[in-house]
């Protein structure tokens, strides 16, 4: 994960209608809250909205076309995944409803979030420190909760969870960077796999970079060594797959230089 920097002014599609349909979905649950509450009655939500072609394209730009959690290419084929989940929560195993389905169609909740991550981790997991604290016990009040999972739009996420390597770890054993990594599976063995071979390759290119220094009257190897150089600076650089990781292993193992 890296920390994610979405525009601050939201698309239309969610201020106008979005917020019109937030309205009503606000009306209907004061009207018969225990309804909603045992799930005899649910929201009928609108992916028309925040799963408009705007909104993904706004978040595919902001996120350098990256799952929010996970860092690998997504593109277009990515979710629009809600962090604070719509319909229902769940914090242990028990699965809570109403969801959060005021931030329905609100833009700090939504991220762009490959299939595995959000279909197959998150789903509707939400733990927060203090579960009196939850937002909707609370007059909707979403800062007094204490999330449990890194929000990387607010948040940076090397503060929590560093690398060994390909492996990630909770920082001195704290409590977000733990629950982020074994709900979300950022330790996932692919995630692991993937992560190896990249810092794999960018380790073969830091050494050809090592090499070129020891022959600068090769002027081959020093385009060649440009060419690496270049190709590493965009791997740590927010466009790069997998960056967080590979800004531990540059600055852990391979020495800083850049
Ligand atoms: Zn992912």
């Amino acid at each position: 994960m890296i920390r994610i920097h979405k525009p601050a002014t939201a698309p239309p599609k969610l201020t106008t209608e979005g917020k019109k349909k937030t309205a009503e979905h606000h009306t209907e649950y004061l009207a018969n809250p225990i309804d909603y509450q045992s799930g005899t009655k649910t929201f009928n939500f609108s992916s028309s909205i925040y799963n408009h072609p705007s909104v993904k394209k706004a978040l595919i730009s902001a996120q350098q076309q990256k799952c929010c959690f996970c860092e690998r290419l997504v593109g277009n084929d990515g979710d629009v995944e809600h962090f604070r989940p719509k319909s229902a929560y769940s914090q242990n195993k028990k699965l809570e409803k109403p969801g959060y389905y005021w931030l329905a169609y609100d833009w700090d909740n939504l991220y762009l979030c490959c299939s595995a991550c959000n279909q197959r981790q998150k789903k509707n997991l939400f733990p927060i420190a203090d579960t009196k604290k939850r937002a909707h016990l609370n007059n909707y009040d979403i800062v007094i909760e204490q999330p449990l999972f890194i929000d990387p739009g607010k948040e940076e996420p090397s503060k929590h969870i560093g690398f060994r390597g390909e492996i990630p770890y909770a920082i001195r054993g704290n409590k977000k960077g733990k629950t982020t990594i074994e709900n979300l599976g950022i330790d996932r063995n692919i995630l692991n796999d993937v992560r190896l071979e990249h810092l794999q390759k960018m380790k073969i290119i830091y050494q050809l970079i090592q090499i070129a220094v020891e022959d600068l009257d090769n002027q081959e190897l020093q385009q060649l060594a440009q060419q690496a150089k270049e190709n590493l600076e965009h791997a740590v650089s927010d466009q790069g797959e997998l960056a967080a990781a590979t800004r531990a292993s540059v600055h852990d193992e391979f020495e800083l230089f850049l």
